[in-house]
């Protein structure tokens, strides 16, 4: 990923995909769990940045279908079907990718909040005034930062006093003349007037946004200097996310006392990162041993608020059985004549997602 990153660019365009680990992933594997990352909310998951595919099917026969057409209206979309399949439809082999108009300018912030719900008013008010421009809308709370600042080298917090949550906002341009700034600088100032905000700074250098982003994208590593940790990555209706994390919590100190949640992710997406830290000083083995079981608990309490047990993590091996508790019959049903189609022999990732 990272070298189709740097292709692009050279070539003076911008292919948005953009993971933690894109130094180590390869655009199939990409494209068969539909990755997504921070950049959604602007241009879509890998299922949105991909016109044609190559696939090599189970019984060796090559699907090409490397097309760069934007419409083709002939019928069933292959494509969107090994999109996201994990390795059991077929194994991708090829890809026709979408690059963008490289954004001259972006800027970004790190805002105070008092309560989630200030994320909520504030992410409505950013996406009508900046609408496309707004590239990103994370949130993360106060125990992620610290848990941050706690377990990796060179990060510092950005503010001067503690806040309950956070959230990084990031807008771009296409011309290079100060109008993302401006656009950060009017929206902050309205959020500010409007009471939704506590306080803000905005990155004034490249390596100021770097250290805002790389705060974010530490979250997993430093969870592990906590103990263990019960993940999960579920989505939610957007409008559904303050009152969903305050259920979760709720139910976490009821199952398991003294565990630490942390909910933060991608909050435009509705994608909502809710990992959960073993009490302080708790065995480590005995708390992940409740894996199923809170997990459980929390994918029942997503189905509650229409959501999905998988935002962007995929099925694999580890949900399979959450899966068909979440999925509709006549879904599954539907799903599994796809596979025995394409896989009568099950050789393509046994054992995964269905
Ligand atoms: C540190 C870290 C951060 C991450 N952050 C995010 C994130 O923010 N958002 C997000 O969506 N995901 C995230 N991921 C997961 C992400 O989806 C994967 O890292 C990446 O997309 C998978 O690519 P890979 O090449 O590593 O695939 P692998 O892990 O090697 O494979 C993933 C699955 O796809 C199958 N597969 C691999 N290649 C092909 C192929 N060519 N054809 C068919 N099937 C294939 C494999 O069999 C396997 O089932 C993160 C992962 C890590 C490790």
């Amino acid at each position: 990923l990272a070298e189709v990153r740097e292709a692009a660019d050279r070539a003076g365009r911008y292919f948005p995909l953009s993971l933690p680990s894109e130094g180590s992933c390869q655009i199939g594997g990409n494209l068969a769990t539909n990755a997504g990352g921070v950049g959604v909310l602007a241009y879509g998951s890998a299922r949105q940045l991909t016109l044609g595919l190559e696939v090599v099917l189970a019984d060796g026969r090559v699907l090409s279908g490397l097309t760069a057409l934007k419409k083709d209206n002939t019928g069933y979309d292959l494509r969107d079907l090994f999109i996201g399949s994990e390795g059991t439809l077929g194994v991708i082999t090829a890809a026709v990718l979408k690059l963008f108009p490289k954004p001259r300018e972006m800027a970004t912030a790190f805002v105070a909040l008092s309560e989630l719900s200030g994320a909520l008013a504030l992410f409505n008010l950013a996406a009508e005034r900046a609408g496309a421009n707004l590239t990103a809308f994370e949130f993360m709370p106060r125990i992620a930062l610290s848990f941050a600042l706690a377990h990796i080298a060179g990060t510092r917090d950005p503010l001067p006093a503690a806040h309950p949550w956070y959230v990084l906002i990031e807008t771009s341009s296409a011309r290079a003349d100060g109008s993302a700034e401006r656009l950060l600088l009017t929206l902050l100032a309205a959020a500010s007037s409007a009471g939704i905000i506590g306080d803000a700074t905005l990155a004034h250098s490249l390596a100021q946004a770097r250290d805002f982003w790389r705060l974010r994208d530490s979250f997993s590593a430093a969870q592990k200097g906590e103990g263990g940790s019960i993940k999960n990555d579920v989505s939610v209706p957007v409008a559904a996310i303050p009152a969903f994390v305050a259920r979760a919590d709720a139910l976490i100190a009821r199952l398991c006392p003294g565990a630490r949640p942390l909910a933060f992710g991608h909050f435009g997406d509705g994608n909502v990162h809710y990992n959960i830290s073993q009490p302080i000083g708790g065995d480590r083995a005995g708390f992940l041993a409740r894996w199923e079981e809170v997990t459980g608990a929390i994918n029942a309490l997503v189905l509650q608020f229409g959501g999905s047990i998988s935002a962007e993590h995929g099925i694999g091996q580890l949900k399979r059985a959450e899966l068909i508790r979440a999925k509709a019959p006549l879904a599954l049903e539907v799903m599994r004549a796809i596979k025995d189609a394409l896989d009568p022999k099950g050789i393509l990732n046994p054992g995964k997602v269905l």
